[in-house]
Order: C-alpha cells, then structure tokens, then sequence
C-alpha cells in the first residue's frame, strides 16, 4: 500500500501519439508522443497544439489551491486606505464592485465582480474538483463532463491580472492627491493572481478530456500537413476530439460540430458595428466625476490621459492610453481588415494574419485597465465634499466595448484565412 502511494508520486505521465487539427489553420498534424515538460506547436501557423506540464495533475492542484486560500484572505483583509488632509478612507476588495452597485451602475457593478473574483474562483473549484479527483482518487469525478466545460468556458473572462494592474495604475494616479497605505489584502491578491496564472496557464483542454472520456481516434487513415477539412474531419471545439464533419454533435463532449464557425464573418462584422457605436459614448461622455470641495470636475478617458501626463506620470499616462484608446481602435480596425481579407479571397501573408488576429485576441481583455481604475477609485476615495469620486456614464459604454470586441474575436474563425489552400504547400515554403 505505501509503496503503491510512494509510486503513484514518483510515476511520470505519458501523452500518447495522436493526429490534430490546428484550431487556428486546421493543418493536420501528427503529433509525437510527449513527455512532462514538452509542448508541441503547429508548424504552419505556429499555434499550440498539445502540451504536458510537468506533474500536470499536481501543480494545478497545488496552485488553484494557494491561489482559493489568498482570495479568500484578500477579502477579509484591508485592501487600500487613504488619508487626505485629516480625513481618512478605507476599502476591502468586495468595495471595488460593491460601491458601483450603491451608485446605481449595476450591470458594471456585476461585470467587474465576474471578472475580477467570482469567475476565478469559479475556474480554480473547478480546477481543485477535477484534477484533485483525478489526482487522489484516481477515477472522474461525477460531474466531470460538466465541470471541464464549463472551466475552459470561464477561463477567458477571468481577468484578475488585468485587475491587478488597474489596482496599480489606481494607486500612481491616488498618490497624487492623498497619501494611500497598502493593506495585508492587497498583498493576498498580489499574491492570488500570481498562483492563479500558474494554475491555468498549463491546462489543456483535450489532454483533460482524454482522462475523462478516453482519446477518440479517427475513423480513417489520415494524412498530415493536408488541411483537415480536405479529409473529411474537423477538430472539435469544446474537447480537440478529431471528428467526421458528417457529425452534428461531439460523441465525447456533446459541442455542436461546424467545419467552420458558423456565419462567423457577419456575426464579427455585426459585433465590430456594435463596438463603433459603443465607442462614441465611451470617447465622448465622462468616465469618471471628481468632486473637490463642492466643485465637480469631469474627465474622459482622453482628459485623463492628457491630466496624468500634465502631471508628469508618464508610465501611467501611456499604459492608459495604449490600454483605453490604442488597444480598442486596433483591435476594431485589425478584425474588420481581417474579415475584409478573408471576404475577397486574399491569399497573402496568412501566417501574418493568423498572428495578428492571436495577438487581438490576447490583447482585447487588457483594455478593462480603465474600467477597474474608475470602480477602485470609486470604491476608495469617498470624503464627502472634501473629495469624492463617482462613475460617470461612459464606463459603462466602456465595458460594453471590451465584451463586445472580445465576443467578435471569439467569432472570428482563423481557419478562413488558411481555406483554399494547396497541399504542404506553405509548409514546404515557410
Ligand atoms: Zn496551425
Ligand atoms: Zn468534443
């Protein structure tokens, strides 16, 4: 018994062989078999494929784990206090959703707690639940299926990294005005987000799968370096199970099964729209109001970066201005160019274009920067006449830019780019 516990620690995880579909320009690629530690990546577009961290099954355990124990300390625990002129304030990590709700801006209230606390806790249970069944129990737990799901369907709107720089940025743009002490709360958060991205950043969602369900090998003999969808097979978008597109739904998961996504260039060129529309208000009308002794002083996100500027904060004024204006323009112009592109058949410069749209998709969830600023500013710096901070209406419109280009990546289907091509032929040019 104690030997077989003493082994079972010690024993090294395999990844067996297996055929692939590049998610991203639907090569069909023969992966090896990988050893902890090894990752594999297409070697057209460069997209990763397959990984296996070393002790895949502990270390996310371990990290979801540390990271559940400082979020739940960072609540407890003062978070951020100030003291200006004799008047001081306090806030907890709860405030900086909380305070919004009181002020009447409720949908943004409950964005920023989704985001910020309640979907990351949600992913690292789900995290603790399966692979602590799997690690010490060594079978799937009841409601695997469900709960591997729904994890990698969470995982893209936890944003607690990109809270912890609005934290950040809250605390330059505050030391200006009063002088602000950091609470044992805060450092629980620091510390939560940094064993939160250990914890996710090594998942694999089919590797998951293939212990929950068993690897679902393809009916036929295929070919690698061909396009799959030239084969007659398509990788599945909620498991990475290679399956016959004669399917409707995945055997293993249960995903509806589309070659392509379906209407993927109206529904991103339809949300892009949308995100104009939105960006107006978001541009024009305040995101936040200072009061200063009875006077009230608005600032959009531009004022607020010519201010910080004026105030010779510099990183601060850039890192909004990237993350506010840059970031939501680019992102709108890259996807309708890519739409664009892939509407008139260009065949040029795929691989540049499959990278530019992965870097769109990375980039998107950074520009929620300047609606955390407002909710921690909101939250922290409320004296009354003396100085207070309200939201104003464009945080909202704000927000509701982020989601909507965020949603229009996700419908974006990379695979188009890559449609029409020839056999191995880029792969023998790149
Ligand atoms: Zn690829
Ligand atoms: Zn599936």
């Amino acid at each position: 018994m104690a030997l077989s516990i003493a082994l079972s620690l010690f024993r090294k995880h395999r990844r067996a062989a297996h055929y692939c579909a590049c998610h991203e320009c639907d090569l069909l690629v023969a992966v090896p078999s990988l050893q902890e530690g090894d990752q594999a990546s297409c070697p057209r577009c460069g997209n990763l494929l397959a990984l296996l961290p070393k002790y895949p099954l502990q270390r996310p355990l371990v990290y979801a784990l540390t990271s559940l124990i400082m979020l739940l300390c960072a609540n407890f625990l003062p978070f951020l206090a100030i003291n200006a002129k004799g008047l001081a304030n306090s806030m907890t990590l709860f405030q900086a959703a909380s305070v919004l709700f009181d002020e009447d801006y409720r949908i943004l209230s409950v964005i920023v707690y989704l985001c910020m606390q309640l979907l990351p806790a949600c992913c690292l249970l789900l995290v603790c639940y399966l692979y602590g069944s799997y690690r010490y129990l060594h079978h799937p737990p009841r409601f695997a299926e469900q709960a591997c799901r729904w994890l990698f369907r969470l995982l893209p709107w936890s944003m607690v990294e990109v809270f912890l720089v609005g934290v950040l940025v809250s605390l330059i743009k505050i030391a200006s005005l009063a002088d602000v002490s950091i609470g044992n709360g805060f450092w629980c958060f620091v510390v939560f987000c940094l064993m939160f991205i250990k914890s996710v950043v090594h998942l694999d969602k089919t590797w998951m799968w293939d212990l929950i369900k068993g690897p679902l090998r393809p009916q036929h003999p295929m070919q690698e370096g061909v396009g799959a969808l030239a084969q007659g097979v398509t990788p599945c978008h909620g498991c990475g199970a290679l399956l016959s597109v004669q399917l409707h739904q995945c055997p293993r998961c249960g995903h509806a099964v589309h070659p392509r996504t379906p209407e993927s260039i109206q529904r991103c060129v339809a949300l892009l729209l949308a995100a104009c529309v939105l960006y107006l208000p978001a541009n024009l009308l305040p995101i936040m109001v200072t009061e200063t002794l009875g006077s009230e002083t608005y600032s959009t996100i531009l004022g607020g970066v010519v201010l910080l500027w004026n105030m010779g904060s510099y990183p601060v004024a850039m890192v909004i201005f990237v993350a506010s204006v840059v970031v939501p323009i680019a992102k709108i112009l890259s996807l309708f160019w890519l739409c664009y592109t892939v509407g008139s058949h260009d065949n040029h410069h795929k691989r540049g274009r499959t990278r530019l749209y992965r870097l769109t998709e990375f980039v998107g969830r950074w520009s929620m920067v300047d609606v955390f600023v407002v909710a921690i500013l909101v939250a922290l710096i409320r004296m009354g006449k003396l100085m207070s901070i309200y939201p104003g209406a464009a945080a909202m419109a704000f927000a509701a830019v982020v989601v909507v280009t965020m949603l229009a990546a996700m419908q974006f289907d990379p695979r188009l780019i890559w449609d029409g091509e020839h056999l191995n032929k880029d792969l023998n040019r790149e």
